[in-house]
């Protein structure tokens, strides 16, 4: 599924907080119980990349994840820049 970090502000008590949604959805204020801040910003986790034993490992959360995103390499490459360009690209160039 796709997997969200939502940049929260609250515009009550100037309070900045961010979380992780499966959707860009709106939260509560962890400060002042302020309700109903929509992000002013957000990170697509649904891909993402990771170091390990000196390769740049792509993952992707699956559509079959539930509540959390539950991770599945889906391409090595030597560099992270590699990596990147295989996110934005979406394919093996
Ligand atoms: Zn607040």
């Amino acid at each position: 599924m796709a997997w969200y970090l939502n940049h929260y502000h609250c515009q009550d008590c100037n309070a900045a907080w961010s979380d992780e949604w499966s959707c860009c959805c709106d939260d509560d204020c962890p400060q002042c119980g302020s309700r109903h801040w929509s992000p002013y910003a957000s990170e697509d986790l649904t891909e993402i990349v990771r170091e390990q034993d000196g390769l740049f490992v792509v993952m992707r959360s699956p559509d079959s994840a539930d509540h959390k995103p539950r991770y599945e390499p889906i391409a090595r490459f030597t560099s992270n820049e590699l990596a990147n360009r295989f996110i934005v690209d979406g394919e093996l160039t």
